[in-house]
């Protein structure tokens, strides 16, 4: 599987224990229930919390990921996941890159890079995320930030790899702030991903990647988000942590 397609996903971070968690995902499935989503929907719990979410979202519409792993298979590497074992519990997605793991944890690109890989090799779907600092925006160098991260974790991918990797744009100063950027600011800058990907890709890679927007976004701004021609779907942090007002995001008003 490949190709374009709207994706809604919701990253719990580092909130929801695996009781609380069930619970969560058992309202979002049962919101979802006689539904046909326009969407492919996708829950990011904390792992000790992915295997009771999986036996809730078993046989729904819902897709469960992880949101990091390590790059080894397995061996001495104390407090990590592999790509195998959150494989083996069914999971079909992983985060690569996101801001926290990069300003907060402080992970560097040749480290990211190896995870996409992993990822890719052991049967996950990446959603690589990038975005720009504040000051990276104010000086004016966001765009040539976020196609540099695209540059140095994808360069040298197949063409069958690019093709199972989504790729999230959250600027770091939109996540957790209650700061969104604006549809347009948003869709130039998928424009611009999209650009890169058809340089290093082809058209072709280009015109199937999905590309989510992520940074603040809730029901009042999901629409005009996705309305733009470029933004492909949603990663959701805050607002997923209620089942209201992540089904609010996945059918909008
Ligand atoms: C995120 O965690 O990826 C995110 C976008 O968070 P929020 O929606 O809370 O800004």
């Amino acid at each position: 599987m490949s190709l374009r397609r709207t994706i809604i996903a919701g990253n719990w971070k580092m909130n929801m224990d695996h009781i609380e968690g069930a619970s969560l995902a058992a309202d979002i499935a049962a919101g979802l229930k006689g539904k046909k989503p326009a969407c492919e929907i996708v829950l990011f719990p904390p792992f000790t919390t992915l295997p009771a979410v999986m036996g809730v979202i078993a046989g729904s519409v819902i897709a469960a990921g992880a949101q990091d792993l390590w790059y080894e298979e397995n061996g001495a590497f104390t407090g990590e996941i592999s790509a195998g074992m959150i494989y083996n519990l069914g999971c079909r997605y992983v985060l690569v890159g996101h801001s926290e793991r990069r300003h907060v944890i402080g992970e560097k690109p040749d480290i990211l890079s190896k995870k996409l890989r992993a990822a890719l090799s052991g049967g996950l779907i990446p959603v690589y995320c990038v975005g720009e600092t504040l000051d990276e925006r104010e000086s004016g160098s966001a765009s040539e930030v976020v196609t540099g991260q695209i540059r140095e974790v994808l360069s040298g991918l197949s063409g069958e790899e690019m093709g199972r990797t989504v790729i999230a744009y959250e600027p770091v100063w939109a996540i957790g702030t209650g700061r969104t950027a604006t549809p347009d600011d948003a869709g130039s800058m998928h424009g611009i991903i999209r650009g890169m990907i058809s340089d290093m890709f082809g058209a072709g890679a280009a015109g199937e990647t999905p590309i989510l927007y992520g940074g603040s976004v809730k029901p009042g701004n999901a629409a005009q988000l996705l309305e733009m021609e470029d933004i492909d779907g949603a990663l959701v942090g805050g607002a997923s942590l209620d089942a209201s007002s992540f089904l609010g995001i996945v059918f909008p008003a």
